[in-house]
């Protein structure tokens, strides 16, 4: 299964700066092979597994397994052990898909099957489960750095519905107030926002402008309403 789980995940390059520096971890491109083997074990997992369900979607799929030869391997003693080999040829020898689907084939006839986990949510790798819990991450490493990170996204998501908060509360305020002065600059400085922050949000919707709002539009209406009114009343009056 080792060897399985080792041919499915891309080469890593591992690099530190120092002894004591976290590593940088550089991932080649999947090989031909890799890419076939786990397209195979992806709809392998989709399956349930099942792999009754898997051939009745690939219908070529069981033909293609179905070349293997065994050999009898004798023992010390009185017994000998019976090797099933998927396909007669040494691995090297074969294209890549057929390779894939060599290590297919020993992951299918394994009977620790069920201990392929992955890919893992965080770097994509397969791993060997240590306990039938572990779904999720191959590592209790790849477990933290994602659980570290979602923190980090929640604590910034509530700090910004704090300053839409602010924001909103502040151009309320401008508008009751009747101010003089431009409302983003106001309630930038009212609510400790800059302005190009009042803009983006207004531009992304996520604030309500005084202009935008119905009721102040309304107003605005009125008030050219009644400067036409006085206007015309003036003109009358000459
Ligand atoms: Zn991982």
């Amino acid at each position: 299964m080792a060897e399985l789980v080792h041919a499915l995940n891309p080469t890593r390059i591992v690099t530190r700066g120092s002894r004591l520096s976290e590593p940088d971890i550089k991932r080649l491109d999947p090989s031909p092979m890799q890419r076939k083997l786990r397209e195979l074990v992806g709809s392998w997992i989709d399956s349930g597994p099942d792999l009754l369900v898997m051939f009745r979607k690939h219908p070529s799929l069981e033909g293609q397994l179905q070349g293997g030869s065994t050999l009898l391997l004798p023992m010390r003693g009185g017994k000998a052990y019976l090797e099933w080999q998927p396909f007669p040829a040494t691995l090297s020898d074969l294209p890549p898909e057929e390779q894939a689907l060599r290590y297919f084939a020993l992951l299918i006839t394994n009977p620790l099957w069920h201990r392929l986990g992955g890919p893992c949510a965080r770097c994509g790798d397969y791993y060997l489960k240590n306990t039938v819990r572990q779904k999720t991450y191959c590592s209790r490493r790849c477990g933290s750095i994602r659980s570290a990170a979602e923190a980090v996204e929640r604590r910034r998501e509530n700090e910004y519905q704090q300053k839409i908060q602010r924001a909103q509360a502040a151009i309320e305020e401008w508008r009751d107030r009747k101010r003089r002065e431009e409302w983003d600059s106001w309630v930038a400085r009212h609510a400790k926002l800059t302005r190009h922050w009042i803009t983006r949000a207004a531009n992304k919707g996520k604030i309500t402008p005084p202009s935008a709002d119905p009721r102040a539009r309304i107003a605005s209406a009125q008030r050219k309403r009644w400067a036409k009114h006085k206007k015309e009343a003036a003109t009358m009056g000459t």
